[in-house]
């Protein structure tokens, strides 16, 4: 194995659908390439799912682990973490901004570790999730991807809700993908109003 010579924090970001936990996984699967243990969280979101691994398409298989979202992320994640060289964190937005993520895993780029993290840049309002906003200002590199626009082609940076064809604005925090969402321009993204 290459040694690590320091710590880093890599943050993916961008609108739904720009194939950030794709890239995670590829920059994942380049450090096992390298011998290095590599460990994947995923968000406590939907109980269906249990701990399982993740096969990344040149068929590398890695332990994904389900974490809390809640306070109880720092002792899980420092925990499990343990022993690994990598660690790569999944769909981040859902970690609650008390859970102080972006925190615990710069304790962990002190400690020498290499952290890739996916985190959705904004809602469906085109707010900031507080999580992203933490992480990007700890980052030490971000990648930013975007989408194409549902409506026009245009590179989108900007996640839309669909109901019935209609935009919406209800239930920010709903687990989905392309039958409730899609990406948007600048040009067609419609604007929550505020009241
Ligand atoms: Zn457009």
């Amino acid at each position: 194995m290459r040694k690590i010579d320091t710590g880093k924090l890599v943050v993916i970001t961008g609108p739904m659908f720009s194939g950030k936990t794709s890239r995670l996984l590829e920059l994942l699967e380049r450090e096992m390439r390298a011998g290095r243990k590599t460990i994947l969280f995923k968000p406590e979101i939907d109980k269906r799912y249990s701990n399982a691994h993740v096969v990344t398409h040149k068929g590398i298989a890695l332990p994904a682990i389900i974490s809390p979202i809640d306070s109880k992320a720092r002792k899980f994640i420092l925990e499990k973490s343990k022993g690994f060289d990598v660690i790569g964190v999944d769909e981040a937005q859902f970690w609650d901004p008390k859970s102080n993520l972006h925190n615990l895993l710069e304790e962990l780029v002190f400690l020498k570790k290499l952290i890739y993290v996916s985190a959705l840049n904004k809602n469906i309002k085109n707010e900031a999730f507080e999580t992203t906003s933490k992480l990007l200002s700890s980052a030490d590199e971000i990648y930013t991807l975007t989408s194409v626009c549902a409506k026009c082609g245009n590179d989108a940076t900007l996640t839309q809700k669909i109901r019935n064809n209609k935009e919406v604005f209800k239930k920010v925090i709903d687990v989905g993908g392309n039958d409730k969402y899609e990406p948007r321009c600048r040009n067609c993204y419609v604007q929550y109003r505020h009241k």
